[in-house]
């Protein structure tokens, strides 16, 4: 086991429960110190604080896994993922067999996302600590009565700074199929685990939709970023008068058209392949609904400056677009760009228009995407239901 020792007044954040220790905090190691593992975490007077996995080559040198002396096994991740599935299954809709099972940080499970697609699960190793437990944590999954097959799509920055590649694969067959059918609050949706983005599905975005078909009755509504089409086929289920559903991606769309007709909806209304910015600042006409769910436009903090210049388009564009009294649904999914900022850069696309709005409502991410409290950062999606005046 490795020892790690926290320079003088750095441990107030450990005592707080933040999970991660950075290398600054760091004082001295002992033990194998080039070697990922389990590490124990003192401060500087010798005292134990917390346990966690060990990378000497992260800036985040240790991410906590607890703050008890406990063995960190088998048995350990199979009683963590026991507590994420009960929030899941006492709150979650049973008309829902879709969720995010295991939400990283937010379940006390840093680096691990696990998203369960009907009787398949696809998980999301970005860390090199995590890597040395894969194999407890898939017989752990395989264990949970509902579980099929287990899928991985691990990749992106995270695991880059790790000194990890991607990597893709079945964990526990059988394959999941080419399109995963799962349903969400009633409705259909055909999952494409390995072509689709992220692991094939916005399961943040549930709530929000529901919220949507909640308002869409009688009204002509406009899905911008529709991916897939889920806001457009909520938007169908709770009545909507005419749909307009755009992304730049052909294949998302095609899904798209699928979905909604197995749903019952085979004319959903227009499938529109574009570019979201264009069609925005150009259409000839006006929405009584408009959603706005772009990709993470700040991918680093230093992209943020750059970043409200395109929510801020974005939003103005949409606004001009509104009819009087129409509601406008705005996202941003940048983990790096706060609530507070997100809401002064509509308020200033806002103003330019000239158009007085209010917020109706916030968005945000739905109970299968917990936050620590004690790692508030990881809150990554806002939104705001805006109406406009007139
Ligand atoms: N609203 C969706 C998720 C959106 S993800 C849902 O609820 O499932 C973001 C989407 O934006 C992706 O499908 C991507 O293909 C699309 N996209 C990215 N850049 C775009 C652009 N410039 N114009 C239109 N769509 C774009």
């Amino acid at each position: 086991m490795i020892r790690l020792y926290l320079k003088s007044g750095r441990e107030r954040p450990v005592h707080n429960g933040h999970p991660w220790i950075f290398s600054g905090a760091v004082e001295s190691v002992e033990g194998d110190a080039e070697a990922v593992g389990v590490a124990d975490v003192f401060d500087c007077k010798k005292n134990w604080l917390a346990r966690g996995l060990y990378n000497p080559k992260s800036q985040i040198r240790v991410r906590l896994l607890t703050w008890r002396e406990e063995t960190i096994d088998r048995d350990f991740f199979a009683r963590r993922i026991a507590q994420a599935l009960k929030l899941r299954q006492d709150f979650l809709s049973t008309t829902t067999n879709a969720y995010r099972l295991i939400n990283g940080e937010g379940d006390f499970l840093p680096g691990l996302i696990v998203d369960r697609y009907a009787d398949f699960l696809v998980c999301q190793f970005f860390t090199a600590g995590l890597e040395l437990f894969k194999d407890d944590i898939v017989a752990a999954l395989s264990a949970l009565e509902f579980v099929h097959g287990i899928f991985e799509k691990s990749e992106g920055r995270v695991r880059d700074e790790e000194g990890l590649g991607p990597s893709a694969g079945v964990l526990a067959s059988p394959e999941p199929p080419d399109l995963i059918p799962i349903e969400e609050n009633s409705f259909k949706f055909l999952v494409d685990v390995r072509r689709g983005q992220k692991t094939g599905f916005f399961l943040d975005q549930r709530d929000s939709r529901a919220f949507l078909a909640t308002v869409a009755r009688g009204r002509t509504v406009l899905d911008c970023f529709s991916y897939s089409g889920a806001f457009s086929l909520y938007a169908l289920g709770g009545g909507a008068k005419e749909v307009i559903t755009l992304d730049s991606s052909r294949p998302a769309l095609e899904l798209a058209e699928k979905i909604l007709a197995l749903n019952g909806f085979p004319d959903g209304g227009e499938l529109l392949k574009g570019d979201a910015f264009a069609y925005l600042k150009e259409c000839g006409r006006t929405f009584d609904v408009i959603v706005l769910d772009p990709p993470s436009l700040a991918h680093r903090r230093s992209d943020v400056a750059a970043a409200t210049g395109g929510y801020k388009f974005l939003n103005l564009h949409a606004l001009r677009h509104l009819n009087p009294g129409g509601l406008l649904l705005t996202f941003s999914c940048s983990q790096h760009l706060s609530i507070d900022l997100f809401q002064k850069v509509v308020f200033g696309a806002a103003v330019d228009t000239g158009r007085k709005a209010s917020v109706v409502k916030r968005l945000g991410q739905p109970i299968d995407h917990p936050v620590s409290l004690h790692h508030p950062e990881a809150e990554y999606l806002k939104g705001l239901a805006l109406r406009v005046l007139d």
